[in-house]
């Protein structure tokens, strides 16, 4: 039967495939795929934990005290009669003989296919023991943790995928595949960044949570907030994701199928029309020059913004070299390779490099979601969680500084808001200088910059411009704290407005008081690289632009179509009016 799920239109495109689903389970879980020669060693390791579980459950039902209440034996016998069951054992190796999935994911899907089956059954005992399945499963899994997570490197671009009239609706494993998941880390998101997928779906999550930032950036259609698609939804449904609408079709009749067929060709032949403004200076109608940078997440990421004619790197969201390491963070020589990497990668172009921004919706491990503090987008997090740890801060200014000695490299502090703050970031930027010179190791100078994604900070942007060399507006965060919507919660998404009226105020003073003491400023959140927003902006006053490489043509289309002399005045009344979107035409 088809039906269709609504989400949040994060990511452009249409992508047609077959559904993996990601289970979720309490226990934090690897999902990659093997390469044929690893299945034996998959299955192993399997076998090996099905035997440690045995072993520990026998264990301790034989060594139960003559005390303890019969019902507790009986749960032991159940579990271990439970992990010998071959539903489990077979399915789960089907998956990885089959699917290459890696062990755990196998076994998390199984897990997945078998608990439906109790859902289903009529008799309530029967029913309650998919709970009793749950904890064999989590058993197994912690015994199979601690396993390097690999995702064999495979191209996802959409030229590679199979077109959709390719597609046959047969058990083919080159068919597309499109991920479904409860919710995805922006860990979790880094991984996948070099996998298969053409297409995501997450049940949770915000237009600008990080987990849709790194979407957008790996270029694939993509819906989040679809609250239950990952359970409607069954492993190896087909199903179409319509990222511009953001809407899920899960079993599409065949007329469905070629109405979208034909949306994506229509979408692969505009992105083949951008490409050609690859060389085409961004020049407004009016000769205003504008840079197009590009926000990145690793190094590796450096070519494809070259490719699209990035005129540097806005932002390097540094955060992501420290996430998913189980808390060992990158030590010194690590974060100064990573930094020159980026460096070099941009041959001779300006890298801004953010200090880390954990905290809120990047916690530094998938595991280590922050539930223990009831705020934490407005807890420990940015400079805040730097300046709490120096040392840690410490060694990430050095390993700047001294990349910066192969490049041109501009230094960029998130989410100030204080003047001790800014106080405290230079002082520990002049120790970190004297440490070098102290170890006698070459470094370079830098330019410092603020973000401005705190309104305090907008509000205060005079004493930014004191002391900051340039500024550049984090839209994402600064419109999560002017309007109290947490940008990472569906349930308020529709409440995230770009186009509020303190929005547009906090954002139009900032450029024009930076102008005014001719200062660089940018915007690197979301917003700049929404085409639709590019007029407003260059109304504004704004020319540097920061943002995903994916977006940078279709901005530049509107730029060298806009005069933006004649736009000021147009966006003063867009800034007066207590409908801006109106006025957008939006
Ligand atoms: C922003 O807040 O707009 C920004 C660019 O930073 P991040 O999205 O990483 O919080
Ligand atoms: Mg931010």
């Amino acid at each position: 039967m088809t039906f269709s799920v609504h989400g949040l239109a994060v990511a452009r495109g249409i992508a047609i495939g077959r559904a993996v689903l990601v289970a979720s389970s309490r226990v934090d879980v690897a999902h990659y795929f093997i390469q044929h020669a690893q299945v034996s060693e998959e299955l192993e390791r399997l076998t090996q934990a099905r035997e440690a579980v045995l072993e520990e459950l026998q264990g301790l039902h034989d060594n139960l005290p003559k005390d303890s209440p019969p019902e507790l034996a009986a749960i032991l016998e159940v579990h271990l009669m439970l992990v010998q069951d071959t539903m489990l054992a077979d399915g789960v190796a089907g998956w990885i003989k089959d699917r290459f999935y890696n062990a755990e994911w196998a076994l998390t899907s199984q897990l997945d296919v078998v608990a439906r089956q109790f859902d289903e059954m009529d008799d309530a005992y029967l029913r309650e023991r998919k709970g009793d399945l749950e904890q064999v499963v989590e058993r197994m899994l912690r015994h199979m943790k601690g396993v390097a997570h690999v995702v064999p490197q495979a191209s996802n671009k959409r030229s590679n995928q199979p077109r959709q009239q390719d597609l046959q609706l047969d058990d083919e494993m080159d068919v597309p595949l499109v991920l479904v998941a409860h919710d995805l880390s922006p860990a979790d998101m880094l991984q996948f960044k070099q996998s298969v997928f053409a297409g995501f779906v997450t049940d949770v999550g915000g237009k600008t949570s990080h987990t849709a930032i790194v979407a957008r950036s790996l270029d694939i259609p993509a819906v989040v907030g679809a609250r239950t698609a990952s359970q409607l939804v069954r492993q190896d449904d087909w199903i179409i994701i319509d990222g511009d609408a953001g809407v899920v079709i899960v079993n599409p009749s065949p007329i469905i199928l070629a109405e979208y067929g034909f949306k994506q060709r229509q979408a692969d032949l505009e992105r083949e029309r951008l490409l050609r403004l690859r060389h085409t200076p961004a020049v407004t109608l009016d000769g205003q020059r504008v840079d197009l940078l590009a926000n990145i997440e690793m190094p590796d990421d450096a070519p494809a913004a070259l490719d699209v004619g990035a005129v540097g790197v806005g932002l390097f969201r540094s955060e992501f070299l420290f996430m998913g390491r189980a808390g060992a963070l990158p030590d010194e020589e690590e974060q100064y390779l990573a930094y020159k990497r980026a460096v070099d990668g941009m041959k001779g172009l300006p890298v801004t490099i953010r200090t880390v921004d954990i905290g809120a919706d990047k916690p530094l491990d998938r595991t280590a979601k922050d539930e223990t503090h009831l705020n934490p987008a407005l807890g420990l997090r940015a400079i805040r969680w730097s300046l709490a740890d120096p040392a840690m801060f410490l060694t990430q200014l050095r390993a700047i500084l001294r990349a910066a000695a192969h490049g041109q490299v501009h230094l960029l502090i998130p989410m100030l808001a204080h003047a001790r703050e800014i106080q405290q970031t230079f002082a520990l930027l002049e120790k970190a200088r004297r440490q070098l010179d102290a170890r006698g190791d070459v470094f370079g100078p830098v330019k410092v910059g603020a973000m401005i994604e705190v309104p305090a900070a907008a509000l205060s942007v005079k004493m930014f411009l004191r002391h900051f060399d340039y500024l550049s507006i984090g839209t994402n965060d600064l419109i999560q704290y002017t309007l109290a919507i947490d940008r990472a919660d569906e349930l308020v998404a529709h409440l995230y407005d770009p186009l509020h009226p303190a929005v547009l105020r906090l954002l139009a003073d900032t450029i024009a008081e930076s102008r005014a003491q001719g200062k660089s400023v940018s915007v690197c959140g979301e917003m700049a690289g929404d085409p639709a927003m590019t007029r407003l902006l260059l109304g504004l006053g704004l020319r540097n632009f920061s943002m995903h490489p994916t977006q940078i043509l279709a901005v530049k289309q509107e730029v060298i179509r806009a005069d933006a002399s004649r736009l000021e005045a147009w966006a003063q009344d867009v800034l007066a009016s207590d409908e801006p979107a109106q006025l957008m035409g939006l």
